[in-house]
């Protein structure tokens, strides 16, 4: 069966350059290993999406030449989550967790990427015969993972060997406001879309651990290959994101840029040409591709 890969932007915003790059190495992945593209838009973050942005990232993708097999929209897979949630929960692998993000800082360790390594305080007051237990206050829902190693490779940085819940513990895959979490909402849909090639940037390297044992949970025990890119970085070797003010694909259409032009920049910004030239798609794609 043909492998199949997936370009996954969240529509808070208008793509950038740094989706630009990620969109690059989704699609020259599936030229080198001739694998089918699904677009996901991935608005499980209902407070921060927007329509229009959901419009512009096709569109944005369009003008630039790419084209794809299939397309989803995450929030039209809320009730499937609600199923698998339900069979965690049958299961007694999901707690409720009322701590406030100013106890989380307080009462846990942080890892190197300042994030909280949740110690389990509410899955032992969960667990206590006398629960004192408030479901009334607000509360996240949170997975509880093995005390593992998982073992995967990456197709570009070579062999990982991380245990998540040295990592990170127990992590929410529902929050306080009731909305799903990025790791459940993408262990789901990798799941259910039958991803067989993650292909994403560096930044998120850092959750694939989390994400192999939250699907094997979901009862996928032969997790998808994964292939993390370089990110860009400007000059102070900082990475650049919508926050820092990275231009925005649609600012520079409408400022008169094409796509060639905006594809030499972002292929110059990535190391991967010496200069910032004009240059077609295929070609952009052929020189990532001899990277893979
Ligand atoms: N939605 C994520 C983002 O826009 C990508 C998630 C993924 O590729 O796993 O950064």
């Amino acid at each position: 069966m043909k492998g199949k890969t997936r370009f996954a932007p969240s529509p808070t915003g208008y793509l950038h350059e740094g989706h630009l790059l990620s969109a690059l190495y989704v699609w020259a992945a599936a030229k080198k290993w001739d694998l089918d593209v699904h677009l996901r838009i991935e608005d499980h973050d209902q407070e921060r999406a927007r329509p229009k942005h959901i419009a512009a990232i096709r569109e944005d993708l369009q003008w630039l030449g790419f084209s794809w097999q299939s397309e989803s929209v995450q929030s039209d897979h809320f009730n499937r989550f609600e199923t698998r949630l339900k069979k965690l929960q049958d299961q007694g692998l999901v707690y409720p967790c009322c701590c406030s993000r100013k106890e989380l800082d307080a009462e846990n360790p942080k890892n190197e990427y300042g994030e909280v390594i949740y110690q389990g305080k509410c899955l032992s007051k969960f667990k206590a015969l006398n629960s004192d237990f408030d479901l009334s206050k607000p509360h996240s829902l949170r997975i509880h993972i093995p005390d593992k190693v998982i073992q995967w490779h990456d197709l570009r940085m070579g062999d990982f060997a991380e245990n998540p819940k040295l990592q990170c513990g127990d992590f929410p895959i529902r929050d306080r406001i009731g909305q799903w979490t990025y790791q459940f909402a993408v262990c789901a849909d990798d799941i259910d879309e039958q991803i067989t090639h993650v292909i994403r940037g560096e930044d998120i390297r850092n959750s694939t651990a989390r994400q192999i044992a939250l699907m094997e949970l979901l009862g996928r025990t032969e997790p998808p290959m994964y292939l993390h890119h370089p990110l860009i970085v400007d000059t102070a070797g900082k990475k650049l994101s919508k926050r820092e003010k990275a231009h925005s694909i649609r600012q520079d259409r409408e400022a008169g840029a094409t796509p060639q032009e905006l594809l030499g920049r972002v292929l110059f910004h990535a190391g991967l040409q010496d200069s910032p030239s004009p240059t077609d798609l295929n070609r952009a794609l052929d020189l990532i591709c001899r990277t893979l």
